[in-house]
């Protein structure tokens, strides 16, 4: 059986010699046949020319380097497109993903199973993280069409068919995670330990990043954001009728006189914020839409040594 391993590398070049390294290590040991391809998401820290020296030296290494920062998303499928494997497994270059695993995915591959899921616990992260990233699954979870899970990343094993299927998703805005999940197929979750970021350098996850990210898997997989916004509507104009009709009643009976300034500022500003919330919804679909319909490549390519889909070179 072939392996691709796909590595997208955003400014690694402190440890993408020591990862390759590793890896290489783990994937002799399985005795099987196998290419690596990195991508290089528009580094700025000499990644690209590391690669390069790799690849000069290992005849399993593809690469291929974007115009500029495409994002990881962006990284994950120009891997997944060229890849040859009969499996992928995507992994970070970071070392968070301990190669060591590649041999039990593997093992549970031949089981049967087309996606093998390794399933981190957040052991040593911030407490702060932690505590959004379970808010946010929480939230996630009863909101989007697809179940995603806590500590579910990236890392994990790909069959051939399910690779297949993933590349049928053509969407421009890409949230892997919700993508996954879509595709179906039997999956299997094993856990591993958490580890933190080799030499201390920082996540390339900013919060502002993050959040963002967070915001789109909640807007990506359904329209229930819309559904909010109509349900909220119905009630605060069932509220206003009420309001109005319990006005005209009262000024029936006792006459006219109605002071109402601390209701009719609350009311307004109130509503103004709704409808802007409303409004910001219903821009972020639009946008989606606009996105989706120019139809824009995933990511420009600058330099690469792939041969076509398909053929592996090295390895074992
Ligand atoms: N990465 C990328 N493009 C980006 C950000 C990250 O290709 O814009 C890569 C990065 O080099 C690493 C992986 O994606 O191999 C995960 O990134 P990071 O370790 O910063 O994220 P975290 O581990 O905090 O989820
Ligand atoms: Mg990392």
């Amino acid at each position: 059986m072939r392996l691709t391993l796909v590595v997208p590398c955003f400014n690694e070049a402190d440890v993408i010699a020591r990862f390759h390294e590793a890896v290489s290590r783990e994937l002799t040991g399985t005795h099987e046949p196998y290419e690596i391809i990195y991508v290089d998401d528009g580094s700025k820290d000499g990644t690209l020319d590391a690669v390069i020296e790799i690849a000069r030296a290992d005849p399993a290494v593809r690469y291929l380097s974007f115009s500029r920062n495409f994002g990881k998303e962006a990284a994950m499928l120009a891997g997944l497109r060229h890849a040859g494997g009969d499996a992928v497994i995507l992994m970070d270059a970071d070392l968070q993903h301990p190669p060591e695993l590649i041999g039990r995915m593997l093992e549970l591959h031949t089981k049967g199973f087309d996606q093998v899921i390794a399933r981190r616990t957040r052991a040593g992260d911030p407490a702060t993280r932690t505590l959004l990233a379970r808010t946010y699954y929480w939230l996630i979870n009863r909101w989007a069409d697809v179940e995603l899970m806590d500590g579910v990343g990236d890392f994990r094993l790909i069959s051939r068919r399910a690779v297949d299927g993933l590349l049928k998703l053509e969407e421009n805005n890409r949230f892997s995670k919700g993508l996954f999940a879509w595709i179906g197929f039997d999956s299997i979750i094993f856990e591993y330990e958490n580890v933190q970021r080799e030499g201390g350098g920082r996540s390339r996850w900013s919060f502002r990043k993050l959040f963002e990210y967070g915001l789109d898997g909640l807007l990506s997989f359904n329209n229930k954001p819309l559904r909010a916004a109509i349900y909220v509507g119905m009630l605060l104009t069932t509220v206003a009728v009420l309001y109005a009709i319990w006005v005209i009643v009262v000024a029936a009976t006792q006459g006219v006189e109605m002071p109402g300034y601390v209701t009719l500022i609350a009311a307004i500003t109130g509503l103004g914020g709704l409808q802007m919330v409303m409004l910001g919804v219903i821009g972020e679909y639009i946008g989606r839409i606009y996105y989706e319909t120019k139809q824009r490549p995933h990511y420009l390519v600058k330099e690469s040594n792939l041969t076509p889909p398909g053929v592996i070179l090295g390895g074992a």
